[in-house]
């Protein structure tokens, strides 16, 4: 069965109508402020920050830190996976 990811916190659904669904708690306009965002790329062993580049074993790991090269400043928004 598929799993879909969302961007923002790496929360996994069954579908995509469950991800887009319910509020994301690191959504970037701030927790709960917006629903969970399709991750439209495959599942991979390791993700990359389409930012800085670094490298982590899940998109929840990622997500969960500042990016010290995001584009609003830095540190003033989470790693982004790469598709
Ligand atoms: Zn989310
Ligand atoms: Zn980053």
């Amino acid at each position: 069965m598929a799993t879909y990811y969302c961007k923002h916190c790496g929360q996994h659904f069954s579908s995509v109508t469950a991800l887009s669904n319910q509020p994301c708690p690191r959504h970037p306009n701030g927790a709960y402020r917006g629903r969970h965002v399709l991750y439209e790329g495959g599942e991979k062993e390791t993700y990359t920050c389409k930012h800085c580049g670094q490298r982590f074993r899940s998109i929840s790991a990622m997500t969960v830190q500042p990016c010290p090269r995001h584009p609003n400043g830095s540190y003033k928004g989470r790693h982004s996976p790469a598709l």
